[in-house]
């Protein structure tokens, strides 16, 4: 009854929200967050979240003696689910999150795993944004979770604030989006040199075996990682494709003639993802020009 004397006496801006509300609380009672689960190790694990979406999202359990750190939060609607998932590997408090960046995913669900005692660690620049945020570094932050040493550092990739994350022993490398290994990740205010200063700093720490964690990934089970030979494969994609990029905007052509032009999509065709995503390889040369070109050239 009070619902129904609250739907006939609001008006129309309520009402969307109230549906929208209506909308988010059935659909995160209705749909469990699932995952995929990877053991790398007895100490580490990664999380593949299935998204409802055309991609999916990965997160690291590293498990000490003591304690649990989760490098990102992800959503605050899957939480609980990510908590009882990680429940099934080991009873030990979740101690320290770690954020990759201020991108929502990442960490969304911070209070939930604050309240429950966790520490919540993000790069600096993270104060700029809605995180919820507690301890801040500039640089690097190393922490020893049992007999693993986990050290978050920052790159100058894809947002302000992003982080990759080392796990020198287990020879893992969390690099969020500030790498894709199947697609051209979103390069950010940094532009090409942000990304490619990322992947060298992540080439530089890697060897063959390691194993390259990107944030948002792949729908298939076989891209969910990448490893180093993505890492020298992609940075010469990079270059490639912002150099035909360049070379085209000189030349007066539009933002959609660019994205059709011949060598270009043969440049970024290698990439496993380049069928389905094909369509919006527009929104890749958009944001090209936008931090490498538009602003640069007088
Ligand atoms: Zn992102």
């Amino acid at each position: 009854m009070e619902r129904s004397l609250g739907f006939m006496s609001i008006g129309k801006n309520s009402f969307s929200i109230l549906v929208s509300i209506l909308f988010l609380s059935t659909s995160h009672l209705m749909a469990q967050a699932k995952y995929d689960v990877k053991k790398v190790n007895d100490h580490v694990y990664i999380f593949t979240e299935l998204w409802d979406a055309n991609a999916n999202g990965n997160c690291g359990v590293i498990i000490g003696d003591k304690q649990v750190l989760l490098i990102n939060a992800m959503m605050l609607s899957s939480a609980a689910d990510l908590e009882s998932e990680i429940r099934k590997i080991t009873d030990l408090p979740i101690g320290f999150v770690i954020n990759s960046d201020s991108d929502t995913y990442n960490h969304h669900a911070n209070t939930y795993f604050a309240d429950r005692g966790a520490s919540i660690i993000s790069h600096e620049n993270i104060k700029h944004s809605q995180a919820y945020h507690q301890l801040l570094f500039k640089e690097e932050i190393s922490i020893r979770i049992g007999d693993e040493v986990v050290t978050a550092y920052h790159t100058p990739s894809h947002t302000l604030d992003h982080v990759d994350v080392h796990l020198k022993k287990s020879n893992v490398l969390f690099m969020s989006d500030g790498f894709q290994p199947h697609w051209l990740t979103y390069t950010g205010p940094n532009g090409i040199e942000g990304v490619l200063s990322g992947i060298d700093m992540a080439i530089a720490l890697s060897d063959d075996e390691t194993i390259i964690v990107p944030g948002n990934t792949s729908k298939n089970p076989d891209f969910y990682f990448g490893n180093r030979k993505h890492l020298l494969r992609n940075r010469e994609i990079y270059i490639k494709f912002n150099n035909r990029v360049g070379e085209l905007f000189k030349k007066g052509l539009t933002v959609e003639e660019i994205a059709s032009d011949k060598i270009l999509n043969r440049i970024v065709e290698k990439l496993e993802a380049y069928p389905k995503f094909k369509p919006f390889l527009k929104y890749v040369v958009e944001e090209s020009l936008e931090v490498n070109f538009r602003t640069k050239i007088n």
